[in-house]
């Protein structure tokens, strides 16, 4: 029976697959499809695994002391049964030849099987045996690690049977970025906001996801086909023949408006009334360029660089290793100006679980008002002159412009400037060339819009967050979906914040006598539903994914900024939600 489940729509389209149920913890095992024909190879693998536990567990029994308790021996002969149950042995190998799927992945996926029908029993002691069953599995895929890859997920090939979405309680934004050139056509969570890291990058991937689903992952079977809409933030689990063909017609519709859209790629993006707009784009990894040059991006508005710092075993990246990937950045955007972030390590996005480094800094209890971007940064300042120095010297490659995020008080903008000028120093001494910077300041906090004079007086730029700023102004975490009704960006408190940004920006000069830029680059910036608001607000520089720049640029070429001003300004002097309601819809007509 057809089943509907309902989230938070995270990014645009439909798609149709196979359920692949996965738990975070096991993301991080390999998932790849076997060539055809290596099948009965990948379940020798998994025999050799069979058979090397056994033997660690014959030998642990044989090991136990005389005065062990009996119980001890008890339990390693319920893992031996375990290990020899045909749910695990023959089940398994079924994944394998049937699916293709590698001898990793097919045990998480059977495990997820045998879990979910322990779940549904009604003796609570046999209920309680999953854990055993997780530890025998735990331990065949130590046992694989030793035959072939394990932590592979970055090697996920293309799929030539069914499609396949992914399904997760949760999914970290780092294991999120390792699905970039994967196989998944889709994602599901049970827990997240729209403007969470795992949703933007999600949305970053261009494919359908549902974020917040509360239950999917629990009501979700491996393998069941499920449509995700990701236009309106519904799954339908098996779903019929009819709402399959219709979910087909409405995939292929939203194809022709992409390709419509393309032709936009090479238009100036200009209002009616003449005014230039500059759409720049968010990109994760240097690769991205690639994808923000094809959405005809005027350059990048946003360089995340701590995605940089995720997914690694250990060490951090190095000032040669960073400095190598922003000169790619700059170099690969060929002239065009390029933002790149210092790191906004904290809060949803820990640095790798794996990564020992600083362990254990980030379980304070709200992590979102802690240890986070540049106060991270300034708390170990030889780690930031690390990419300070690295971004000085790739400078020289083309136009660099670095943006502080999270900024609040006058002492960090001080010692930012300061780490700045050392880490000059020490590239002078040391003889290594560097070119001119500009330097911008993230204005995500409600405390830096009512200090807007100081930014504006020291900043070169400034870019605001509206992620945060929605997050910060309206005390709701972004990442929790119990409050995501409530994450509002429309809020009149955070379009009076924003409007007071953007007009005191205007017409500012900095201590060099200079204008001051100012550019939106959270999630605001490239949903075409707001860019009106945005533009009759004053703003002109919008940075936002490149799969969203060009729905962006199409409503910037219908707009009249003459007309849109008074418009918006409407909307500013509304409270009332029915009022406000009214004043945009004046402003949409
Ligand atoms: C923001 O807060 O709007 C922003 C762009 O930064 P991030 O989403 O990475 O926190
Ligand atoms: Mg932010």
């Amino acid at each position: 029976m057809s089943v509907q489940i309902f989230g938070i729509p995270v990014s645009r389209g439909v798609t149709v697959g196979r359920a692949v149920l996965l738990t975070s913890a096991r993301l991080d095992v390999a998932h790849y499809f076997i060539e055809p024909g290596t099948e009965e190879r990948e379940v020798d693998r998994l025999r050799a695994a069979r058979a090397a536990v056994r033997a660690e567990l014959d030998t642990l029994q044989g090991e136990l002391p005389d005065d062990a308790p009996p119980e001890l021996s008890a339990f390693i002969d319920v893992h031996k049964m375990l290990l020899d149950d045909p749910h695990i042995g023959r089940e398994t190998a079924g994944w394998i030849r049937q699916r293709r799927y590698n001898a990793e992945w097919a045990l998480t996926a059977q495990l997820e099987v045998i879990a979910r029908s322990f779940d549904e029993m009604d003796d609570s002691y046999l209920r309680e045996r999953k854990a055993d069953v997780e530890q025998v599995v735990e331990r065949l895929l130590y046992a694989l690690l030793g035959s072939g890859p394990l932590r592979a997920n970055a090697a996920l090939r293309g799929a030539n049977g069914d499609p396949l979405v992914l399904v997760a309680h949760d999914i970290s934004p780092a294991d999120m970025l390792q699905f970039k050139q994967g196989v998944f056509g889709g994602f599901v969570t049970d827990v997240g906001g729209k403007t969470s890291h795992t949703a933007i990058v999600a949305r970053s991937l261009d494919i359908p996801a549902v974020v917040g689903a509360r239950e999917a992952s629990r009501l979700i079977r491996q393998d069941d086909w499920i449509v995700i809409d990701g236009d309106n933030g519904l799954l339908i689990v098996d779903p019929s023949p009819i709402i399959l063909e219709d979910y087909r017609v409405r995939k292929q519709e939203s194809g022709l408006v992409r390709e419509r859209l393309k032709r936009l790629v090479h238009t100036p993006a200009r209002t009616l009334d003449g005014q230039a707009v500059e759409l720049l784009a968010n990109i994760e990894l240097p690769d991205d360029c690639d994808a923000a040059l094809a959405s005809g991006a005027a350059g990048v508005g946003l360089f995340r660089t701590e995605f940089l710092f995720m997914n690694r075993a250990t060490a951090l990246p190095d000032e040669d290793e960073q400095y190598a990937a922003y000169r790619r950045v700059l170099e690969t955007m060929r002239g065009r100006p390029v933002t790149i972030r210092t790191i906004d390590i904290g809060a949803d996005k820990p640095l790798d679980a794996t990564d020992d480094y600083r362990d254990g800094e980030f379980t304070h209890l709200n992590p979102a008002l802690g240890l986070r971007a540049i106060r991270y940064s300034l708390s170990d300042p030889a780690m930031f002159r690390v990419q300070l120095r690295a971004l000085l010297r790739a400078a020289v490659s083309g136009p660099l412009r670095i943006l502080i995020p999270m900024l609040a008080h006058a002492g960090e903008l001080r010692q930012t400037f300061a780490q700045l000028e050392l880490a000059r120093a020490e590239l002078d001494a040391a003889g290594q060339p560097h070119g001119a910077v500009e330097v911008g300041a993230m204005i995500e906090v409600p405390g830096a819009v009512l200090m807007l004079p100081l930014f504006l007086r020291h900043f070169d730029f400034i870019s605001i967050g509206t992620n945060d700023l929605v997050q910060y102004t309206l005390a709701i975490d972004r990442a929790d979906e119990s409050v995501a009704n409530l994450y509002d960006p429309l809020h009149p408190a955070v379009l009076q914040l924003l409007g007071q940004t953007i007009a005191q920006a205007h017409g500012a000069e900095n201590w060099k006598g200079r204008p001051v830029h100012v550019s939106v680059c959270g999630e605001m910036a490239g949903d075409p539903q707001l860019t009106r608001l945005l533009l009759g607000m004053g703003l002109r520089s919008f940075s936002m994914h490149p799969a969203q720049l060009l729905a962006v640029k199409q409503e910037v070429l219908r707009a009249d900024c003459a007309r849109l001003a008074p418009l918006a300004q409407a909307v500013l002097a509304e409270y009332e939600p029915e009022s406000q309601a009214r004043a945009l819809a004046a402003l949409a007509a």
